[in-house]
């Protein structure tokens, strides 16, 4: 170090490393994206990627759209129809921080073509860094959102994004676990002009079938209990890892605590053979004051008060749904 002085950072670069939490790969853009669709309560989203998100990720939505008026301050840093008075702790939408369209106008080039259906004409929002300009359009209600040539102008970041196919992969994977838990919605993506998947709604067990295909949907029971529903397999249908256990925290797909996957696997017991692991999508519904999303900017890693008495909770769920099940010995992967 030659200078040792402390300054501030200019500010295009602090903003710059602020954005690079929210939104450092095509991923964050998604899913940001698609928690924005589902907050606004859209009961169709249609995603399509191109070159790995790099180049293209659009969601588009049927949900209430935003009022022509407003559509101007939703890509500012912190500006969110979210947070209401009660502030942090009572937060029951998937997105509360007014960052996400922000960073993806920093990233890349953000596009919103947006009505709500009772609204005559539509807005069409074009932001990148801190341009933004609003322009009438027509379109059908809902919001179109769009985020182009991600990192075209920050070649460190571009340079470190993991291969177009392998990004892909986690998009698809991320896009199955908000199928499974929210099976009763319209889904569809395309990547590079071609289907990769599509979901008619339906129940759990009909997400099963989309993401994991029709043996392992014929073999799932559901669950329902207070605070938890969901769907778990049958004992016979097992994976010799732990690949299929989906939790969500009130809608949200969360990577769940050890404590909750062991309790999957506790109730099952000997049912199991040793070392091997279920299929369960489970979504339990906590009040917005006993969970915390707030933990980590991806939001997919969340506190949890009363840890060890969801995990009982969810021990007892699965075992009920389990009972009356005749046992039947257990049979390697059948997928
Ligand atoms: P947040 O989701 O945390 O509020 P965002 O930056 O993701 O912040 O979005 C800012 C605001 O833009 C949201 O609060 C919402 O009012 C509006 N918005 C964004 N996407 C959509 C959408 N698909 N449908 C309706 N409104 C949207
Ligand atoms: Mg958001």
């Amino acid at each position: 170090m030659t200078d040792p002085h402390i300054r501030l950072l200019p500010p295009e670069v602090a903003r710059q490393i602020a954005a690079g939490e929210v939104v450092s790969r095509p991923l964050d853009v998604l899913r940001e994206l698609l928690e924005n669709a589902l907050d606004a309560g859209s009961t169709r989203l249609e995603i399509e990627v191109e070159r790995g998100g790099l180049g293209l990720v659009t969601v588009r939505d049927n949900g209430r759209g935003i009022p022509a008026a407003e559509v101007g301050l939703a890509p500012l840093r912190h500006a969110t129809s979210k947070l209401g008075e009660g502030g942090l702790d009572h937060v029951s939408t998937l997105g509360f921080r007014g960052e996400a369209l922000w960073a993806a106008a920093q990233a890349g080039e953000l596009t919103l073509l947006t009505r709500p259906a009772g609204q005559l004409g539509a807005a069409h929002l074009r932001a990148q860094g801190d341009a933004v300009t609003v322009t009438r359009a027509s379109a059908p209600a809902g919001t179109s959102a769009a985020v182009r040539g991600l990192f075209a102008g920050q070649p460190a970041r571009r340079a470190t994004q993991a291969p177009p196919a392998s990004e892909v992969r986690e998009m698809t994977a991320l896009l199955g676990r908000y199928v499974l838990h929210h099976p009763q919605l319209y889904w569809r993506l395309t990547v590079d002009g071609e289907v990769r998947l599509s979901h008619a709604p339906g129940d759990h067990r009909g997400a099963v079938a989309t993401i994991y295909g029709p043996v392992s949907a014929n073999r799932v029971l559901p669950l329902a209990a207070a605070g938890i529903s969901g769907v778990i397999s049958r004992p016979e249908l097992t994976r010799a890892r732990r690949d299929r256990l989906h939790f969500a925290v009130n809608g949200r797909p969360v990577q769940a605590p050890a404590e909750l996957e062991q309790a999957v696997l506790d109730a099952y017991a000997e049912l199991l053979p040793a070392g091997t692991a279920p299929l369960a999508v489970l979504n339990l519904s906590v009040p917005p004051a006993a969970h915390n999303p707030n933990v980590h900017p991806s939001k997919q890693v969340v506190a949890l008060a009363d840890l060890p008495g969801l995990a009982a909770q969810v021990r007892e769920a699965v075992a009920a749904a389990l009972a009356g099940v005749p046992h039947v010995r257990a049979l390697p992967d059948l997928r």
